[in-house]
């Protein structure tokens, strides 16, 4: 897509700013609130990692804001949403700009606002903590350990990734084997969002109501302050162990997945080659190994270890987490989630990803069986309504978009799910539909469809 000249959204019916001095003049509305519209900056700000995909990769290169904004309080973000709405200028939130499926790239051009000044933390109260949506994981979850509570889930970007990007733009991940994904009611408590009005508001929603917003992907509001519950904080343990057969390995995760005695916050399962990409960890696999990767918590380590020795599993690795951190070793964390396809991509530019649902093991074995090494299998273990759930994040040798479409077909078709990545619609991606409140909630909050434009189908002008 070419870029466009600032504010020209298509999509309206009134008037489009598309003479020269739109800029200047919107610029001059800004007032003393940080802005940038050096081209090396606003090309940084209009990325994320939607690279991964070779079909996203081609088709959002080009695309670009006009301007970064960078408020400093929330009155900040009224006065930004209230002169994009004045001007009809399109408005795409972002945080670390982590996201892989373009969710922060504008499509329309606009002002790319970076909420990563808004990074307040706390109070923490009765193991919920209020926190600005620029908030760091990492800074989160150091801040409430010594209160004797930790996030509950995060993504394996903990150390670049916002709270706010995490909620309208990840599903889960670190944690979710306990806790199940983002979208699990009670996930989160709360969120104050601005909307982007001709007079913006700024709402409140409250327990299962904030999940309007939850990978909404920022079309239907601004976040400006989260309430996240956490969980009671526990030493964890690392600990990798390779098997010689993958399957052997998948039915050991499930195991401990399934055995409720436990405690654990992270259940990985990778097939060879993929561990040989993984950096300092590698010279620990045997070579032709599949390896799990695992957070235990240190009180339920013997049960753990027990089960290890039962399936035939050999313990490579093993370290507490207060010792990786002391170190400034890399946690076991960024080999797993969407950093093991980072760990494959650092070495290998030809591959690319899936995201998918297993209904059971077998499945498994038979995608495992019938694609081989051309669609390299890790799987991650979550709960998910309840239920232990087996989850994919496959790295895949690509070739063709065709030969991509016919590997998610043969999922779907034997009843594997594939939540699409190669996409920047939501709908497109996991839901397949548009959510009925998310989509209410973007008719009263972003009347003229402003926000992030073009990642969400069901919304058209009223
Ligand atoms: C190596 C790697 C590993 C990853 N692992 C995981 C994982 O384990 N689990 C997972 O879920 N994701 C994962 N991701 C995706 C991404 O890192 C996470 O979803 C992350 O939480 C996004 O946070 P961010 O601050 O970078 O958000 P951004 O990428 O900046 O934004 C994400 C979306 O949220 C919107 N947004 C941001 N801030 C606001 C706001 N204040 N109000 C409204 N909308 C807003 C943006 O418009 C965008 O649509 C991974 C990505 C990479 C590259």
């Amino acid at each position: 897509m070419a870029k466009e000249r600032f504010g020209a959204w298509k999509n309206q019916t009134s008037v489009h700013l598309t003479q020269p001095s739109a800029l200047d003049a919107f610029l001059a509305g800004l007032g003393d609130i940080p802005h940038d519209t050096a081209p090396n900056v606003v090309a940084a700000k209009s990325r994320d990692f939607f690279w991964y995909s070779p079909i996203l990769k081609e088709r959002l290169a080009d695309c670009l804001g006009d301007v970064v904004v960078t408020p400093r309080s929330e009155a900040d973000v009224v006065a930004i949403a209230r002169l994009c709405a004045a001007h009809r200028v399109p408005l795409t939130a972002r945080g670390g700009g982590t996201g892989n499926y373009g969710q922060a790239v504008p499509l329309h051009g606009g002002v790319v606002l970076d909420l990563t000044g808004l990074a307040a933390i706390g109070p923490l109260v009765d193991g919920t903590i209020r926190v600005g949506p620029g908030a760091k994981l990492k800074d989160i979850d150091l801040a409430a350990r010594p209160q004797g509570w930790e996030l509950r889930m995060f993504p394996s970007t903990y150390r670049t990734a916002t709270i706010g990007g995490f909620v309208a733009g990840g599903s889960g991940g670190i944690g979710s084997i306990t806790y199940g994904v983002l979208s699990e009611r009670g996930a989160i408590a709360g969120a104050r969002v601005v909307t982007c009005e001709a007079e913006p508001r700024v709402v409140e929603l409250r327990g299962y109501d904030a999940h309007r917003v939850q990978h909404a992907y920022g079309t239907n509001g601004i976040i400006t302050e989260l309430e996240i519950p956490l969980a009671p904080a526990q030493p964890w343990v690392e600990i990798a162990i390779a098997f010689t057969d993958f399957m052997q390995l998948a039915r050991f995760a499930e195991t401990i997945g399934r055995t409720d005695g436990i405690m654990k916050k992270l259940i990985t399962a990778v097939a060879w080659p993929i561990p040989r990409s993984f950096g300092t960890l590698k010279a620990d696999v045997p070579e032709g190994s599949a390896l799990g990767l695992f957070m235990i918590a240190a009180a339920t380590l013997a049960p753990f270890f027990e089960l290890a020795e039962a399936f035939g599993g050999e313990t490579v690795y093993r370290r507490t987490d207060a010792e990786v951190a002391a170190s400034g070793a890399v946690p076991i964390f960024e080999y797993t989630w969407n950093h093991t396809t980072l760990q494959v991509l650092k070495r290998d530019r030809d591959v690319t990803y899936l995201q998918s649902a297993f209904p059971s093991l077998e499945l498994v074995a038979e995608m495992n069986e019938r694609f081989g090494d051309e669609v390299m299998q890790h799987l991650e273990f979550v709960r998910s309504g309840g239920e232990l759930a087996i989850r994919a994040l496959q790295v895949v040798r690509y070739t063709t978009a065709e030969r991509l479409n016919e590997i998610i077909r043969i999922h779907e078709e034997r009843g594997c799910p594939v939540f699409n990545p190669h996409t920047y619609v939501i709908e497109d991606g996991g839901r397949k539909i548009t959510d009925p409140a998310q989509l209410a909630f973007k008719r009263v909050a972003d009347p003229q469809g402003l926000l992030n434009p073009g990642k969400m189908r069901g919304w058209t002008p009223a």
